[in-house]
C-alpha cells in the first residue's frame, strides 16, 4: 500500500446526527485500494451508519465523502448541502457492494435471478451477459448448484454467499460487509468467513464491521474500535491485537465478546 496514492475512499469530518443521538462524531477515514478495514466495536457505537453513510443510504450532517479523490453524493447551492441527483448517487452506489446481516434476497427470485438482477438493470447487460457474469459469481462462491432454488430452500451461510455473489456482480470496487455472520448458526459462519476471506486474498477493497475477532485477526490489515460514534483506536491488526497496544475500554469489549 502506497500512502502516496488517492485513496479509495476517503471521509472527512463526517458527522450524523438522529434527533439528539450522535451516531457519527467527526470521523476521518482513508481507505486505499486492496486494504482489509475491520471495524469493531458495541453495539450502538455507529459501526452501521457508518458503512451506510459511505453507501450514501444515509445522509451525513456534515463532513465530506470522496470517492476516488472526488467529493461525491452532496452538491452545495447557496451554500445548503443537497443530495446529489439520484441517477449520480445510483452510480456511486454501484461501485460498492453491501452485504447485510439479515441478506436481503429478493425471495420470488431464484438464486441466479438475484444475482442476473443487478447487472441487468443497473448495468445494463443483456440477459446472456448478466447470465454469464452470474454464473461466474455463484462459482466463486460455490453456490452452483443452487442457481435454480429459491432463497427459503437455502441455509443461512448459503443465502449469504448468494448475496455476497449479488453484490460481486456488480463488479464492486469497494465491498462493505455489516456483520456478516452475525445471524448464521455457528456451524454456518465458516462457509462465509472462507467465501469473504477468498475476496480479501484476490485484492478486494473492503470494510468488514464483525464481533468475530479471530476473523478481524485474520483478514484486516487495520483495524478500528469505535464507541459513542468516534474511533477509539485505530491500529494495524497485528498491533491491535497484541495485548501491550489494547487499552482496558478495548480490553475489557474484547474479554466480554471472545
Ligand atoms: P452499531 O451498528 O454500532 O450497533 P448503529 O450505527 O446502528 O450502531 O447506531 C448508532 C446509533 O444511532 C445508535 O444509538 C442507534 O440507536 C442510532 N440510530 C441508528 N440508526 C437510526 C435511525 N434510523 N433512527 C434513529 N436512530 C438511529
Ligand atoms: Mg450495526
Amino acid at each position: 500500500m502506497k500512502k502516496d496514492k488517492i485513496p479509495l475512499i476517503e471521509l472527512k469530518n463526517i458527522y450524523k446526527k438522529f434527533g439528539d443521538i450522535v451516531a457519527i462524531n467527526n470521523v476521518n477515514l482513508k481507505l486505499y485500494k486492496g486494504e482489509k478495514l475491520a471495524i469493531i466495536g458495541p453495539s450502538g457505537s455507529g459501526k452501521s451508519t457508518l458503512l451506510r453513510t459511505i453507501n450514501f443510504l444515509e445522509q451525513i450532517d456534515k463532513g465530506q465523502i470522496f470517492f476516488e479523490g472526488k467529493e461525491v453524493g452532496y452538491i452545495y447551492k447557496k451554500g445548503k448541502r443537497i443530495l446529489d441527483k439520484p441517477k449520480k448517487i445510483c452510480a456511486l452506489r454501484a461501485e460498492i457492494g453491501m452485504v447485510f446481516q439479515h441478506f436481503h434476497l429478493f425471495p420470488h427470485m431464484t438464486v441466479l435471478e438475484n444475482v442476473m438482477e443487478g447487472p441487468k438493470t443497473v448495468r445494463k447487460k443483456t440477459k446472456e451477459e448478466a447470465k454469464a457474469i452470474a454464473l461466474d459469481m455463484l462459482a466463486k462462491m460455490g453456490l452452483l448448484d443452487k442457481k435454480n432454488v429459491y432463497p427459503a430452500c437455502l441455509s443461512g451461510g448459503q443465502k449469504q454467499r448468494v448475496a455476497i455473489a449479488r453484490a460481486l456482480a456488480m463488479k464492486p470496487k469497494l465491498m462493505l460487509f455489516d456483520e456478516p455472520t452475525s445471524a448464521l448458526d455457528p456451524e454456518l459462519v465458516g462457509e462465509v468467513f472462507e467465501a469473504i476471506k477468498k475476496l480479501a486474498q484476490e485484492g478486494m477493497t473492503m470494510i468488514i464491521v464483525t464481533h468475530q475477532m479471530g476473523f478481524a485477526r485474520e483478514m484486516a490489515d487495520r483495524v478500528i474500535f469505535m464507541e459513542n460514534g468516534s474511533f477509539l483506536v485505530e491500529a494495524k491488526s497485528k498491533e491491535f491485537f497484541s495485548s501491550k497496544a489494547s487499552n482496558s475500554r478495548i480490553k475489557t469489549f474484547l474479554q466480554k465478546i471472545l
